[in-house]
């Protein structure tokens, strides 16, 4: 219900889009996969994706002739599903971790704006309102703005902070952030970077500084890469995924901000693009704005 609440402007408009490119029409023929391309494209969903959903759809009408639009729904939600499925296998519907880590170390990239901060500290308001202990570090130590935003955050979740001043090595706020949580037993830690672009070599330096350093206090740190993506922003998003990707070996992803936007699609193209599972999707500003991503109830909200 939260989910559909939150995704109202993709869905009404996914919807709706499709139900005016099938009006009048008994079956799918090739107008309607022209509009269904253009409204899948305009969705954001990627060109790559959109081919890829068009030539599945075309297979089953090669199969059925007489394939009708009422059918169309069904069909582009299984396909959507299955093409999900690739690489979101999981269907976690709670803010679980892995028991086997203690702590679990959890490193957050991406660049500034795209909600990094905010999915930080609503993830651990999610992981200490299920009672795990949880430590934040303030590696993105570039901004004096980013350390302020997570000290607001790690007050309001009532998490402690690990930070040091502006400037200063991240790789070193992440060493005592690491051995802060091992020392009081902590069990998740999440690490805030700086999400410089424009210096990609500087970038992918810091990532692996920060990595290496991190294993000296917990051997097999970090457990999961996290890339923040701004969901609304369409092909930026594409390209922040690409740049990082490049960079560090990113192992699931946050897209943000799907509340404010009529273009969701971008979920599934990244995450069919780069082979990447979608692990949770922010909708809104607020502390529990934040969701773990279930690839059916993603898929059915667009069709309800
Ligand atoms: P950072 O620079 O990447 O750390 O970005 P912040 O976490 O500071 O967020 C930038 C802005 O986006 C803030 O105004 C947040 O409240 C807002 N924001 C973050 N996530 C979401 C979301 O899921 N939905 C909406 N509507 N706003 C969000």
């Amino acid at each position: 219900e939260t989910l559909d609440k939150g995704l109202e402007k993709s869905k009404t408009s996914f919807f709706s889009k499709l139900g005016k490119a099938v009006a009048g029409k008994a079956k799918v023929d090739d107008d309607v996969l022209d509009s269904l391309e253009e409204i899948l494209v305009t969705s954001d969903v990627g060109v790559d994706t959109t081919l890829k959903i068009i030539d599945r759809i075309e297979d089953r009408v090669a199969r059925d002739k007489y394939l009708g639009t009422e059918e169309l729904n069904t069909i582009l939600r299984e396909e959507i599903a299955g093409l999900l499925s690739e690489t979101n296998t999981g269907e976690a519907t709670d803010f679980e971790i892995p028991t086997n880590k203690k702590p679990y170390v959890l490193m957050v990239v991406g660049v500034n704006g795209v909600g990094k901060t905010t999915t930080i500290g609503k993830l651990a308001h999610q992981f200490s309102n299920k009672g795990l202990k949880v430590v934040l570090g303030a590696a993105d130590t570039f901004r004096a703005a980013a350390i302020d935003q997570l000290q607001v955050w790690a007050d309001r979740t009532n998490v402690p902070i690990i930070k040091q001043k502006m400037g200063s090595d991240p790789a070193s706020v992440a060493f005592d952030t690491l051995s802060a949580a091992v020392n009081q037993n902590a069990d998740v830690v999440i690490i805030d970077t700086a999400g410089r672009l424009h210096n990609k070599v500087n970038l992918m330096n810091e990532l692996s500084k920060v990595k290496r350093v991190m294993q000296k206090v917990v051997g097999d740190a970090p457990h999961d890469v996290l890339l923040v993506l701004d969901g609304s922003t369409g092909q930026n998003a594409f390209e922040q995924a690409k740049q990082f990707t490049k960079a560090t070996e990113v192992t699931s992803l946050a897209v943000t901000k799907l509340d404010g936007t009529a273009k969701g699609g971008v979920v599934i193209g990244i995450s069919d693009q780069f082979q990447i599972p979608v692990k949770y999707i922010g909708v809104g500003e607020g502390i529990d704005d934040l969701q773990v991503f279930n690839k059916y109830e993603f898929v059915d909200s667009f069709f309800k």
